[in-house]
């Protein structure tokens, strides 16, 4: 089949290397001048397992009433943030995200990445292990729920002491606030930003075209095709997978379809190693901060915040503090913070129960993937995969369950 695809983040790159797999001509349409540029940017880097994210579940569905995470209390309303927000923060609190599903989704996921990334020899800067490190009992006591859930759906967990943290990162600080740790020793992080370009580019000239400043317009179902921006003619094709993260919903629209979906603003700040010795060998989560701390080769990735508003607001300064003084914490002399530091407020698109919209929709012709959220790149070779086993008519390997995109 002839498929196109809006978008060329995350979803976008691997859906159209999964496509091209199954023998589909593909051609990629991307509004910008490169791929990964927009919410696939410099996110935390954290592949399977799912649920240590921030923000991974909507609402009620946290395996503990006590919401370890925090996250509903601590989303902050940014400059332009109006009814709308308020409306899906709303839903969001209601919401209920299909947990098992996106679990097995995503060790689903991980172990596709590492197969396409051994296949190709893509070096995304990958490390194995994560460390969850506990300030007080009382955040370890309010986390335990979740460590439980995570274990009987079959994650390894390991219960370690402070000393044997140290052990396995001697980056971290004498010093540090550290009550108690447990290890994720199957935890995989890795460069989302590095691995979508790599694998670009191993696509070129592979059945894959990419279009790069070719803004879509309008879709249309039969005929499915699409218009691109300073184009006067539809552009025609058997079937249109739509990757286009928080821009999504502005295109179904005027097709008839709602998605109920906000972008979920988070920042990074990415710093050199200084010290090897003083910084992280793989990745480590301030639970009660809901902050990571990745080490991507030869830099540090700091990330952690959620807002709702304007794409255009100001950076939170309060935030931003919480990242440095995070990396202060942990890990003091392990990044170069006073020279030149990337700094990125980036979208997690997220819909109103916490899950992705992932298969065909009532218009024949145009399929999603899309509203990933927290986990676009833990999910991303996994639904991929799944979209286009259902683009050729065969049953994914993986549940789906709830994540259907003809649920809302
Ligand atoms: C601070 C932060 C930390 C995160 N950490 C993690 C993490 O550790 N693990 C994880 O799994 N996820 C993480 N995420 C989430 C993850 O980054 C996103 O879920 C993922 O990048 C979404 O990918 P996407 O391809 O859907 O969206 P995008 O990367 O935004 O791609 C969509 C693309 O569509 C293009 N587009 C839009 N409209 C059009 C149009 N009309 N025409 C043509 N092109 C168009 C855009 O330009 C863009 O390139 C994090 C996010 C943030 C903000």
């Amino acid at each position: 089949m002839k498929i196109a695809i809006v978008g060329a983040g995350i979803i976008g790159v691997t859906t159209a290397y999964e496509l091209a797999h199954d023998g589909h001509e593909v051609t990629v349409l991307e509004q910008r001048s490169a791929a990964a540029e927009d919410a696939s940017f410099a996110n935390a880097g954290l592949l399977a397992p799912y649920l240590t994210t921030p923000w991974s579940c909507a609402g009620g569905a946290s395996p503990t009433a006590l919401r370890p995470w925090q996250t509903h209390g601590s989303i902050r309303l940014a400059q332009g943030a109006g009814l709308r927000e308020l409306a899906w923060l709303w839903r969001w609190r209601r919401g209920h995200s299909p947990l098992s599903t996106l679990e097995g989704l995503a060790r689903y996921s991980r172990a596709r990445t590492l197969d396409i990334a051994n296949r190709h020899e893509l070096d995304f800067e990958a490390s194995t292990a994560r460390l969850l490190l506990f300030r007080s009992a009382k955040h370890r006591t309010q986390y335990q729920p979740l460590l439980d859930w995570m274990r009987e759906a079959g994650t390894p967990v390991q219960d370690i002491s402070p000393d044997a943290a140290r052990q396995l990162e001697p980056g971290l600080s004498p010093e540090a606030p550290l009550d108690s740790a447990a290890l994720l020793p199957d935890a995989t992080s890795g460069n989302c930003r590095l691995f979508a370009q790599l694998l670009r580019q191993g696509m070129q000239g592979a059945g894959v075209q990419f279009v790069f400043n070719a803004k879509v317009t309008k879709l249309s179902s039969q005929p499915a095709g699409l218009w691109v921006e300073g184009e006067p003619d539809m552009r025609k094709f058997d079937a249109v997978v739509l990757c286009a993260g928080a821009a999504s919903p502005t295109l179904l629209r005027p097709c008839g379809i709602q998605l109920p979906m906000a972008s979920v603003f988070g920042y990074s700040v990415s710093a050199p190693l200084r010290e090897a010795t003083h910084a992280p060998l793989t990745s480590a989560l301030d639970v009660q901060q809901q902050i990571t701390i990745t080490r991507q080769g030869q830099r540090i990735r700091i990330t952690g915040g959620a807002e709702l508003g304007s794409s255009q607001a100001a950076h939170h300064h309060a935030t931003l503090q919480r990242l440095y003084r995070a990396i202060n914490d942990w890990f003091p002399g392990g990044a170069q913070l006073s020279g030149p530091l990337q700094i990125w407020r980036g979208a997690r698109p997220t819909l109103s129960d916490g899950a992705p919209a992932v298969g065909s929709t009532a218009l024949p012709g145009i399929w999603l993937n899309t509203g990933h959220g927290a986990g676009g790149w833990a999910l991303a070779c996994g639904c991929a995969r799944a979209l286009a086993d259902m683009i050729g008519q065969r049953t994914p390997e993986v549940s789906l369950q709830g994540l259907e995109a003809q649920r809302f």
